[in-house]
């Protein structure tokens, strides 16, 4: 066994950074009316479908399932929303992480096109989830994306261009120096584009409220249960440490924090860390920050990305961590990133700082696979979960009904594993995200 194999065994993500069954202490769970404790699971049972994690992908698929008629049993690990579900910036992007012009040159027009249908049916999937189940998150209007420099903004310019001319997408309004400026005074940012299209939310109580509308529907939900196998089969059997579920068809939705569950998508599926932080209210100083309710995501490499709360803080999420386990002081690390864009928020003071661990692939397009025709996992969002996970969890209950259009087209993603698969994956990130983050401080 090499040192790397035995370091991805030591390490298990659902633990290395949190307390069993708690949640961080970020102000997602400060400010989200949570749900009582579900008790684990003691006794085997059956069921259609076994969904493993709850978090957008695990419970939206056990939603729609449960909407189509089936009996759904979900086993999470820890906390309903407890994974980067419940702690992330809230983003809902438009389009797939990889802009299309390189889709389209890894998976071919067709697919590419159609997978662009299906990112704008994601964030509608989002909105309608959000109105048909009444869930307070807080759901805002608008994401821009600015530029650290003249050619980025072109750049970003063009693929707006792009984007209006091949799908007709209008939703985007050219940001120049000027105009960047005046919705965030940063002398950062060179332009860029306002899609008033995508928006934000608060994370936390989405998941709940999805977890809520699963509920309802009559899934069963059992939480502090960790899955330790699964044997594959005409009947998949799910083991925990105390009991099975036998079931004709499982749900992988473990993400970042999957481990050692299932080599073959770990093989393709990297967990890496991420940080925000809530400063406490900012007051006057709101308007020198931003001076809309958008969300902002800049281009370095190792994204900034930030934008206000409903009670007035500053959220924001940046910083970079190569190890497994979160840095000892993450406030510290991400007030670093915040006060270069901010200089005049040096003195301002932290309130919540917390991480998590999500999933990304090589080409940043997530991975669909069947592992058995009755096996289905859906991973790697690559930081644009929020709205494509709740689709994948829609198009993994479309497919187990017989509907598999959806599914397929992104299963024909060519996807690749990471060099020295899940083992060596890890050191060769480490290098990757070293020179990537050199080039962000370099400017090339
Ligand atoms: C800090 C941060 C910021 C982010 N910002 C954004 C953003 O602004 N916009 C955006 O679109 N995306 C963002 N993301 C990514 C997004 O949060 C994820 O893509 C999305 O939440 C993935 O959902 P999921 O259900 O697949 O995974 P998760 O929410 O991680 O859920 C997986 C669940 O599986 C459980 N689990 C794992 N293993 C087992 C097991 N063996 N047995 C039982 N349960 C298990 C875990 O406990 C967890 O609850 C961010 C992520 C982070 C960490």
């Amino acid at each position: 066994m090499g040192a790397g194999t035995s370091f991805v065994k030591r390490m298990n993500l659902l633990y290395a950074n949190d307390k069993k069954g708690l949640y961080p202490q970020s102000w997602y769970t400060a400010t989200c009316d949570l749900l009582p404790v579900y008790d684990p699971l003691c006794d085997s049972q059956r069921a259609d479908i076994c969904v493993i994690g709850a978090g957008y992908t695990g419970l939206s698929s056990a939603l729609h399932l449960a909407e189509a008629g089936y009996e759904v049993v979900i086993l999470e690990a820890q906390r309903i929303g407890f994974g980067a579900s419940g702690r992330n910036g809230g983003q809902i992007g438009t389009g797939q992480r990889l802009e299309q012009e390189s889709l389209i040159k890894l998976a071919g027009a067709q697919t590419a096109d159609f997978l662009w249908e299906l990112a704008e049916e994601s964030k509608a999937t989002v909105k309608s989830l959000i109105q048909k189940y009444k869930i307070e998150c807080y759901l805002k209007s608008g994401i821009a994306d600015l530029g650290l420099n003249q050619s980025q903004m072109k750049d970003m310019h063009h693929y707006a261009d792009f984007l209006a001319e091949r799908y007709g997408y209008d939703h985007i309004t050219k940001l120049d120096k000027e105009a960047a400026y005046a919705l965030c005074p940063s002398p950062t940012y060179h332009g860029g584009y306002l899609d008033k299209d995508a928006g934000h939310l608060h994370p936390l109580r989405y998941a709940i409220g999805l977890a809520k509308a699963a509920l309802n529907a009559s899934v069963k939900i059992f939480e502090n249960t960790e899955v330790t196998s699964f044997d594959k089969g005409k009947k998949v059997k799910v083991h925990t440490s105390h009991a099975t579920i036998t079931c004709d068809y499982a749900v992988l939705a473990c993400n970042g924090y999957l481990g050692n569950l299932e080599p073959s998508v770990a093989s393709r599926v990297m967990p890496i860390n991420n940080f925000i932080v809530a400063t406490e209210p900012l007051g006057a100083e709101t308007a020198k920050v931003l001076t809309q309710d958008v969300a902002i995501a800049d281009s370095k490499f190792v994204i900034n990305y930030f934008r206000l709360s409903h009670d007035g803080r500053l959220l924001f999420g940046g910083g970079e961590n190569y190890s497994y386990r979160f840095p000892n002081d993450i406030a510290s690390a991400v007030r670093k990133p915040m006060i270069e864009i901010f200089p005049h928020l040096r003195d301002i003071s932290i309130d919540y700082a917390w991480g998590g661990t999500l999933g990304i692939t090589l080409r940043r397009m997530p991975f669909f696979c069947q592992l058995t025709p009755n096996i289905f996992s859906a991973s790697g969002y690559s930081g644009h979960g929020v709205a494509m996970a709740t689709l994948a969890g829609k198009l993994v209950a479309k497919a187990i009904d017989g509907e598999t259009t959806g599914f397929d087209a992104f299963k024909r993603v060519p996807s690749f594993p990471f060099p020295g698969g899940a083992p060596a994956r890890y050191p060769l990130l480490v290098l990757a995200m070293t020179w990537y983050t050199l080039r962000d401080r370099l400017g090339f």
